[in-house]
């Protein structure tokens, strides 16, 4: 949704998305999320596997769901006033996407589980 507006909106007689600052957004955006997919993928396809790695799979609902946050927040920012209003559906994205660092276990439960696996 967000790379359809950066493509249609016009300001100073562009289309947003083609500013460098934007571009580098989506950018930015599509590293973190193809980081976070490899360690979901890759947990998973252990789990799969018959192995159950404790600490990879809360590193990856961890680091997913506050990715997933970070990326839909950067998607209200692109959509500018838009992302602010409930029409556009961003605000929504970011919300759904907040519920992840709280439900099936908080970061913070996440972060104890990593460090304890640490021995600490
Ligand atoms: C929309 C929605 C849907 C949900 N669906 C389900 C569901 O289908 N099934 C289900 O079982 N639950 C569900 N939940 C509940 C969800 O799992 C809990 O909200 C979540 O586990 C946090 O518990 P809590 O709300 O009681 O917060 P609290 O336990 O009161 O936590 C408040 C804060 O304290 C922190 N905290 C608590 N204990 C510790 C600790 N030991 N160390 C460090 N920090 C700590 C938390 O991380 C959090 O930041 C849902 C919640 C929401 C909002």
């Amino acid at each position: 949704m967000t790379l359809e507006y950066a493509k249609e909106r016009q300001a100073f007689g562009r289309s947003i998305g083609k500013f460098q600052a934007i571009r580098h957004k989506f950018a930015e955006m599509a590293t973190k999320i193809e980081t976070a997919r490899q360690m979901v993928y890759t947990t998973a396809w252990r789990f799969n596997n018959g192995e159950y790695p404790v600490r990879e799979i809360s590193m990856a609902k961890l680091y997913a769901s506050q990715i997933a946050v970070e990326v839909a927040d950067e998607c209200i920012q692109i959509h500018g006033g838009a992302g602010y209003m409930t029409e556009y559906g961003i605000e929504r994205v970011w919300r759904d996407m907040r519920l992840n660092r709280i439900g099936a276990g908080t970061d913070e439960v996440m972060l104890d589980v990593i460090g304890r696996s640490y021995g600490l």
